[in-house]
């Protein structure tokens, strides 16, 4: 097939537009040399031509819309249609962020439940909707705690962030100017007491936890761990990305959680990938309460104001008011799973990861050989040392088969780990096609080794040089080659 920039023709184009009744300007006589920008490149196509380009693109692609994507971490929640529907009402659409209170009021209120509903569902004393994403959410967390230290008058420099954690905790820890210590994990997976206790000093703002953490494993000596940081004055911040393993079950502000950031677009049923959209509201307890971003959305009689008086918030975090599309998302999946439907969701996402481990325990090497929450982890280190097979070419092999493969190599204190995530609305058969396929591959790693090295046969591009690719990317932002 030919590429786009192959079927370019000059002056051919997919719109006509009426004759202009004003007089032509060449552009690098109206505007400065310096804010002239090079002439790009875009192929010159009729309409057609596009359709056909990005419909062919998109068959290329796989999404949990085409068949099983059990992406660990990343949590391929299923997002109900009905959430779109919600998102795409005029009322929503239509709504410009700079319309005044008065004009807005159906959209404030939507965005004043969500953070009453969040509050009520986490324990929390009250969020804010502002963050973009997770990262983004551990960012305003953080930037909260140091402002707590700096109104008690606390000189604290170091946040812990245990050896498990995603990439962006200690990055956001480091951004508010905090000094990271990794903490490690013990053999089952959980948080080393000995290790923290040793680390927690007078000296630290608090711990970042993520639980079930990045292993799906729900810290078992949570009274301990909040003991020990409590103890010397320090915070719990609950990294509550995974929080789709417990809602309705138990809820962070309970346990003794000051701070919760969560990813709507993970746990709230927003689709996402490709960067985004994504939202990651912040719950905090009634220390912080204070120092959540403005405006905040406050309800006087029956109206909804906005308010921006809040002299010790941290400020704004976000250009308006956050990703609204995503607000609207997650407010209608609350509203129609309600409080059973919410934790019979989580329960059945418990339910298919422990599934998929007892179905597997026999051909794979489960990192930790406990119940798991939402995600289970096996290490491929059972293949490597048998015949050589590593978890790239069982990833590779699976897509032969159709699915899309789990995350791999995360999380990094797993060698050649597995890390698959069934989501809530895989029915049984579903799982036992997959277990079958993984149990195949174990085989074929046993027997044929080598065919596993160059796998994927079926796949339109084959083997990708992975190095060379990080190392010499080559990409194309015209839209389209990606
Ligand atoms: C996904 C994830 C994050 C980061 O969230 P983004 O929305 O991708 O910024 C942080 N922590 C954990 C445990 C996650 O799984």
């Amino acid at each position: 097939m030919k590429l786009i920039f192959e079927k370019s023709q000059p002056g051919r184009q997919a719109t006509t537009i009426p004759a202009s009744d004003v007089p032509a300007v060449q552009a690098s006589k109206a505007i400065p040399a310096h804010l002239l920008r090079d002439e790009v490149e875009l192929p010159e196509v009729a309409e057609v031509d596009i359709v056909r380009h990005y419909t062919n693109l998109s068959r290329r692609n796989f999404g949990v819309d085409l068949g099983f994507y059990p992406l660990g971490s990343c949590t391929m929640k299923y997002n109900p249609k009905v959430n779109e529907e919600a998102a795409k009402l005029p009322g929503f659409t239509q709504q410009h962020p700079y319309a005044p209170a008065e004009w807005s009021q159906g959209s404030m209120q939507m965005m004043y439940e969500l953070r009453q509903m969040l509050s009520e569902i986490l324990g929390m004393k009250d969020f804010t909707l502002q963050p973009a994403a997770g990262a983004h959410g551990e960012l305003t967390g953080v930037m909260m705690i140091k402002k707590y230290f700096d109104r008690l008058g606390q000189k604290r420099t170091k946040i812990l962030i245990p050896d498990a954690a995603h990439g962006t905790n200690p990055a956001s820890g480091a951004l508010c100017g905090f000094q990271t210590v990794e903490v490690r994990s013990n053999a089952e997976g959980g948080v080393d007491l000995d290790h923290l206790r040793e680390l927690m000093t007078e000296d630290v703002a608090g711990l970042m936890l993520t639980n079930p953490n990045t292993v799906g494993l729900f810290e078992r000596n949570l009274e301990q761990v909040m003991e020990i940081v409590k103890s010397k004055g320090g915070i719990m911040y609950c990294d509550g990305a995974n929080a789709n393993a417990y809602i309705g079950t138990n809820r962070p502000g309970d346990l003794g959680f000051d701070v919760i950031q969560l990813n709507l677009h993970k746990t709230f049923s927003t689709p996402h990938g490709c960067g985004g959209p994504g939202s990651g509201p912040v719950g905090v307890s009634e220390k912080l309460v204070d120092f959540l971003p403005v405006p905040r959305v406050v309800k006087k009689g029956d109206a909804y104001e906005w308010e921006y008086d809040a002299p010790d918030s941290i400020g704004r975090v976000k250009a308006f008011y956050g990703n609204f599309n995503v607000m609207i998302k997650a407010y209608t999946y609350i509203r129609s799973l309600g409080a059973a439907g919410l934790k019979r969701a989580s329960e059945n996402a418990v339910l298919n990861a422990n599934y998929i481990k007892e179905k597997l325990r026999d051909h794979y090497q489960l990192a930790f050989d406990r119940i798991c929450m939402h995600e289970v982890v096996f290490s491929g280190e059972k293949q490597v040392k048998e015949s050589g097979v590593h978890t790239a070419d069982i990833a590779k092999r699976l897509l032969d088969y159709g699915v899309h493969p789990p995350t791999i190599y995360f999380p990094m204190i797993v060698p050649e780990a597995i890390m698959i995530e069934p989501n809530e609305t895989e029915s049984k058969e579903t799982l036992d096609d997959f277990c079958e396929i993984m149990i195949k591959i174990a085989g074929e790693a046993k027997e044929n080794p080598e065919m596993l090295h160059k796998a994927p046969l079926t796949m339109p591009v084959k083997r990708l040089d992975g190095v060379q690719a990080a190392r010499q990317p080559d990409v194309c932002f015209s839209g389209g080659c990606c």
